[in-house]
């Protein structure tokens, strides 16, 4: 019944956080793979980007020539989620960052890099989810912070008012680090969200 182990879901694995989110994946049940180069993204049903430092993933993912596959995998509805550095990448428009930084456009934000301060430069706090019974532990590591949002963004969770999880169709985005945490609902409601595409591709008349 369980259509999980089909699913092979990468992880952008050129920089930061990226062994806490395959280990994650595969504790439940998903094929999880180390995304390095614009080949390993051909099998994929679905991707995360991980946490770290957006700048250096930027010009890692130039080097190794990945922008634009990257553009095309997230044209193509195929679901991403990006955690923290993950979900700058993925923004409209990046505040404090480098100018020559890539924002791919993906998911309706705009983001401000380290947004929670220098005083609370890390912290953990509990958030209420969208679809979960019980809160979140969500863990902020030098977090970028959610400014503004398009209409067609979801919020599924906020701390003291600000996004901290979105979605925008095949795109979820998190400032906090789902990885870290023992907790994985946060990486099964992806998994949900790369099951139903999967599924839509497979069958489209139905
Ligand atoms: N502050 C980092 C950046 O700008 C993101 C921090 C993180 O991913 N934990 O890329």
């Amino acid at each position: 019944m369980n259509a999980l182990p089909s699913l092979a879901i990468g992880v952008l694995a050129l920089q930061g956080a990226f062994s806490a989110h395959i280990e994650r994946l595969r504790a439940i049940g998903a094929d999880a793979r180390s995304v390095r180069l614009p080949v390993d993204l051909e099998t994929l049903d679905g991707l995360v980007l991980p946490g770290g430092e957006s700048t250096t993933m930027s010009n890692l993912l130039r080097t190794f020539d990945l922008v634009e596959p990257l553009r095309r995998f997230i044209a193509s509805g195929r679901p991403v989620f990006g955690t923290c550095a993950g979900m700058i990448l993925l923004a409209d428009r990046i505040l404090d960052g480098r100018p020559d930084q890539i924002a791919l456009g993906s998911c309706g934000i705009v983001v401000r890099r380290n947004g929670y301060g220098r005083q609370v430069d890390s912290f953990e706090t509990d958030i209420d989810v969208a679809g979960l019974s019980d809160p979140f532990h969500a863990i902020f590591i030098r977090a970028p912070r959610i400014e503004q949002i398009s209409a067609e963004v979801e919020v599924l969770a906020r701390h003291e008012g600000d996004p901290v999880l979105v979605r925008a169709g095949s795109v979820l985005a998190a400032s906090f680090h789902p990885e870290l945490t023992n907790d994985d609902r946060i990486h099964r409601l992806f998994a949900d969200m790369v099951r139903d595409a999967t599924s839509n591709e497979r069958s489209p008349a139905r």
